[in-house]
């Protein structure tokens, strides 16, 4: 096997430059000088030579010595200079590369091949004894820290004192001779520190470093990091040895970082900084403060010192030409590092540059507008889970802000409103106009109102899979969860963050993307939705197959849904209307009924209620297919838990303390949502499904009559086991449909289908389907009843499930492909041996996943159904799984 691959001068060992082999900086070396750009000389160790020398126990083939030795003799070659000569030595820098670059990975070292006798060549050859001694004395204490593994405070220390006998206060003031003494001031303090005597040995030097890069591989930095972001541990790094180039030789030469298009922004404008005399890192080290690379953007910023473009015009021009080249050549934004010795310029390192969201839309569309890359590749390019950030308002990174505390980044976007402790409270103030932030302990299924009314939400308790985490996602409100040092005091109406107190109705801002909690009102920016967004989003939309809905259930969430490209409604949970003020008490009297007769009789009063719903929610989608679950939680959902609030609901509905008491007695369930819900309800209690299909029919026969334009009203029968409770289920549906037909002179297309949502239901899709007319996968239950797992309860071991590798990622986010996802296609497959076409979706916070809608792609569904404010990313991943 060959380790070493050389480049520069006209060789080209590495062929098309494989990240694998060569890890991202040497292949990206290697492409460079390939195409004829301005790169030092070097070669590189490749990743199989750092796997191979772990498996040998940390020791090299006998091979590798002479094929160091012969890329050695190639830099020689091209540089027209010799290691370890004195009169003209050649220097060189050994640099880690990995596959992706990675912290945790050993510190490049420069100036390598320096001793007592090289360094009296370099002084000679340069004429300039200082940059001699300068070099030297620095590639000491490189050398020391990151190879030698000493502290580095002593030679800091050092230098700190030389400075202060001499009476300077920077490093330029000091001399050819005043570097000459701290060199040996340094040698000291290795030989103290590390016993033995400074490397004079360039070959010595060079394998110490070889093996620090290999050994770096094993640091626990580095193996947290991979760790974290699951990067094999055999992938390995590679060495990369390259002749030395001077920034640090006078104020014709510097050293620089550059992107070729604005990173934060993607504006296709340079973006950089560099500094004159400089040598490596410097400009990122903050000694000294770095110049702008544009004239541009020196006079944006205000700033003095001259940039790049107007103190070495010749240079920048040539810069720029080399920008171009690279994006042509990669076709992606770069991340470039450049030197300059006298006037000459040269490449270091090139990759695609990382950027914010926003960047990443704009580079894209701008980057197919230009012929760059095609409409697909725009679509592959943007990261769908990213667009999130763009479709919030956030806050303006320039306005000032005092942090309170911070919790979990439970759902993104800002807000900002006044405090408010309840939910009543906060539709109350919401009416009135007044934008609040509801905080709460922990939100439950009775505080829907008052986050739906509230900008934002804020909880002490629970995580992001929190009830108000998922609601608030669902509902595109920012939210901060599990904020641990928030009290809240409901008797003074006072809550309590790291020591200051605030009182309900004082003004915070929460920032949902990052979990900060701040005082008063911090401003905001409005998202961008037109524009390349939208330009994204129609090429998106040219190749995706699977359709896109919305999980929504009130007017305004659908507006939102179809401005963000729905093309219906795959969940209308009508529980939720239930719980609004103004009908919960109709709700309760229902529940309350000791009879059919008294059930019925408040169920009348809830109908128009929910007509009323069902008809604005069609006029909004007029034309698209709306999916409307009917009533699916257990009937003690709607009563009250908290003893204090029995009096209030007992008034309100007209009953005894007592009665309503024995009433939530009765109804406690010891497992709810294994216990009396979904059809069962349906079963046991037809009137409620009654009035909800009449509810639906009545109100798309509204909406028909007033637009012209029938609704597809498509009615869902949840926690579907058997096909026996569909068939009653459906009989309900279609009688009271015939009724209100025949009552109206006028009807309407529907369809009626089930959720599948239980392992039985999965199974049993080839005769559920014979009777249901679409099938949509619930699979948020599916999950829980498939895998066994409570998502209330899953937070507490479910981190070290995934930490321990038995699932690879938490189940509720991203559909188990292997075992949920087994069921799904097995349903898919029988449901349509039966109905041949029938139409199949998902519903569930999995729908806004780009990994399960890939899933979803794979095996054939005809739509996902996702939160409003995840639908561009279902658009776009759904585009991405079709590429
Ligand atoms: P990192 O991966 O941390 O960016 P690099 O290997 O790119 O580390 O090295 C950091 C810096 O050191 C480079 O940006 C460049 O300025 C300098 N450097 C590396 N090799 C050379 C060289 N052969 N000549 C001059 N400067 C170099
Ligand atoms: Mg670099
Ligand atoms: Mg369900």
């Amino acid at each position: 096997t060959r380790y070493v691959y050389r480049f520069g001068g006209g060789v080209d060992d590495g062929g098309k430059g494989d990240k694998n082999l060569l890890g991202g900086k040497g292949a990206n070396l290697d492409g460079m000088a390939a195409i004829g750009l301005p790169v030092p000389p070097g070669f590189t160790i490749t990743t199989q030579m750092c796997t191979r020398y772990y498996q040998d126990g940390g020791v090299y083939p006998e091979s590798v010595k002479a094929e160091v030795a012969a890329g050695l003799a190639h830099i020689e070659q091209v540089t027209g200079k010799q290691f370890g000569n004195t009169a003209d030595p050649l220097l060189v820098s050994v640099r880690s590369g990995a596959r992706i670059s990675m912290p945790g990975m050993m510190d490049t070292v420069l100036n390598l091949g320096l001793n007592d006798e090289t360094v009296e060549g370099l002084a000679a050859t340069s004429g300039d004894e200082r940059f001699a001694w300068d070099s030297y004395r620095r590639f000491i204490q490189m050398y020391s820290d990151v190879v030698l593994e000493l502290d580095h405070g002593a030679f800091e220390e050092a230098l700190d004192i030389a400075k202060e006998d001499r009476g300077y206060e920077l490093d330029t003031e000091m001399t050819a001779a005043d570097w000459k003494l701290l060199v040996a001031e340094y040698k000291a303090i290795v030989a103290k520190l590390w016993t033995r005597p400074f490397p004079q040995d360039v070959h010595d030097q060079l394998w110490g470093a070889i093996g620090a890069v290999f050994g770096s591989w094993q640091s626990d930095r580095a193996k947290v990091y991979r760790r974290l972001n699951a990067i094999p541990g055999e992938w390995g790094t590679a060495v990369n040895v390259q002749a030395m180039v001077f920034g640090n030789m006078g104020e014709t030469s510097a050293t620089g970082v550059a992107f070729t298009r604005d990173p934060a922004t993607g504006e296709n404008a340079y973006y950089g900084e560099y500094l004159i005399n400089a040598q490596g890192e410097d400009v990122v080290a903050g000694i000294r403060t770095p110049q702008y690379l544009t004239r541009a953007a020196r006079e944006r910023a205000g700033a003095k010192p001259l940039s790049m473009e107007e103190a070495m015009p010749q240079t920048y021009a040539e810069l720029a030409g080399v920008f171009e080249i690279l994006e042509k050549h990669y076709r992606d934004m770069q991340d470039i590092e450049f030197t300059v010795q006298q006037g000459k310029l040269w490449m270091l390192q090139t990759r695609s540059g990382k950027r914010t969201a926003k960047a990443a839309l704009k580079i894209a569309v701008d980057m197919a507008r230009e012929g760059l890359i095609s409409e697909e590749e725009a679509v592959a390019r943007v990261d769908p889970a990213a667009l999130d950030q763009l479709l919030h308002p956030t806050l303006d990174p320039k306005a000032p802000r005092d942090v309170l505390t911070k919790g979990l980044p439970a759902s993104p976007g800002a807000a900002s409103g006044a405090i408010v402790l309840d939910a009543d409270t906060a539709e109350k103030l919401a009416e009135q106009g007044k934008a609040v932030i509801l905080v709460r302990v922990e939100t439950s299924p009775e505080d829907i109102h008052g986050m739906h009314a509230a900008r934002g939400i804020l909880t002490a308790r629970g995580g992001m899979t929190s009830h108000a985490a998922v609601v608030a996602r669902g509902m595109g409100r920012p939210c901060v969860s599990g904020a641990g040092s928030l009290s809240i005091d409901g008797t003074a109406r006072t809550v309590r963050m790291e020591g200051r107190v605030l009182k309900e109705g004082d003004i915070v801002t929460i920032d949902g993307s990052t979990g900060e909690i701040m005082a008063n009102e911090v401003a905001t920016v409005q998202p961008e939705l037109a524009g390349d967004f939208g330009t994204l989003m129609e090429w998106a939309d040219k190749v995706r197959r699977l359709r896109i809905r919305a999980n929504a259930e009130t007017p305004q969430d659908c507006r939102t849904a179809r401005d963000f490209g729905a093309e219906g409604v795959g969940l209308c949970r009508t529980e939720h209307m239930f719980f609004d003020a103004a009908r919960i008490t109709a709700v309760r009297e229902m529940i309350l009924a000791e009879d059919e007769a008294g059930r019925r009789a408040a169920l009348a009063r809830l109908l128009p209620e929910q007509r009323d719903d069902f008809a604005e929610i069609f006029m909004v989608m007029a034309g698209l297919p709306v999916t409307i679950r009917l009533l699916d939680p257990p009937l003690h959902e709607f009563l009250p838990h908290a003893d204090a609030d029995f009096e209030d609901v007992a008034r309100a509905a007209g009953v005894a303390v007592d009665t309503l008491k024995r009433r939530a007695a009765e109804l406690h369930e010891f497992n709810p949502m294994l216990g009396h819900r979904g059809c069962r309800l349906g079963v046991t209690y037809p009137e409620i499904y009654e009035m909800q299909a009449r509810a639906i029919f009545e109100a798309a026969l509204i909406v028909k009559e007033r637009t012209g334009e029938a609704p597809i009203p498509e009615v869902m029968i949840p926690l579907v086991a058997t096909a026996r409770e569909l068939e009653l289920m459906k009989a309900i549906v279609d009688r009271v449909a015939a009724e209100v037909f025949a009552e109206r002179g006028a009807s309407v297309d529907y369809l009626v289908g089930t959720m599948i949502e239980l392992p039985r239901a999965a199974l049993k899709a080839g005769e559920i389907a014979e009777i249901g007319e679409f099938f949509s996968f619930g699979t948020n239950d599916l999950t829980q009843t498939t895998i066994g797992i409570s998502r209330d309860d899953a937070g507490r071991f479910l981190t070290q499930y995934v930490d321990k590798g038995i699932f690879e990622r938490d189940p509720f986010v991203s559909i188990d492909v292997d075992g949920v996802g087994e069921l799904i296609e097995l349903a898919a497959e029988r449901g349509r041996k039966t109905r041949p076409g029938i139409k199949l979706g998902i519903c569930g916070e999995h729908g806004g996943d780009p990994a399960s809608i890939a899933f979803c792609e794979k095996i054939g569904l005809d739509y996902v159904s996702a939160s409003p404010y995840r639908v561009p990313i279902a658009r776009l991943a759904a585009a991405q799984a079709a590429l």
